[in-house]
């Protein structure tokens, strides 16, 4: 592990900790109504059976998945439904959970595509926010950890489909990269 972390930077007890929080504001926010949680793959894996079982009133769960960065580190900036949800949400009060939002763009595109198939209300509740890199306007409705811009690995999160299974978030070495 060490050779590819150059420090941690949410440790799995700060995630712990505010996992518990967001499921409490959401279950209040969303008591009278009916909740479907969009979990965006595979990113949000992690975060997203975390957060549910912090919800702890009745909703149902569904998954996107989309491409993004690809395998590097650079965002290529281009949306793609690879997989899309498996029923109508029409009416539907709609929480996508992410990963991690940094330039916006995919959450840009996601809440357009949800809003214009009829969906009651879109928020967004994403584990990490990179503010800094933001190309549009969009801000996570819910937020665990404002991260500083760099590229981080774990609790989901990739560096060419690896590391996703580290139980924290980490910033990712620079020479992994730029090797
Ligand atoms: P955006 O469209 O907001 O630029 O990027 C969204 C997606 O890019 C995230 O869902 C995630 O898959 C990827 N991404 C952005 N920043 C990072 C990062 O620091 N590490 C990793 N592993 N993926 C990132
Ligand atoms: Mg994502
Ligand atoms: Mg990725």
């Amino acid at each position: 592990m060490d050779k590819v972390i150059d420090r941690v930077l949410v440790s799995e007890e700060d995630i712990r900790v505010k996992v518990k929080e967001l499921g409490e504001r959401i279950s209040k926010d969303y008591q009278d109504k009916d909740l479907l949680v969009v979990g965006i793959l595979k990113g949000a894996l992690v975060f997203m059976a975390d957060l549910i079982r912090a919800i702890h009133i009745p909703i149902e769960i569904d998954f996107m998945a989309v491409s993004s960065y690809g395998a590097g580190a650079k965002s290529s900036g281009a949306v793609r439904i690879l997989k899309d949800l498996d029923r109508a949400i029409e009416n539907r009060h709609i929480l996508i959970v992410e990963d991690i939002v940094d330039t916006g763009l995919t959450l840009n595109y996601l809440m357009d595509n949800l809003k214009s198939r009829g969906a009651a209300s879109v928020k967004v509740c994403t584990a990490l926010d990179k503010p800094s890199r933001r190309k549009t306007l969009v801000t996570p409705d819910y937020n665990g950890f404002t991260i500083p811009d760099e590229f981080v690995i774990g609790y989901g999160l990739d560096y060419a489909e690896q590391y996703r299974h580290f139980p924290f978030v980490a910033v990712l070495k620079r020479e992994v990269y730029e090797k």
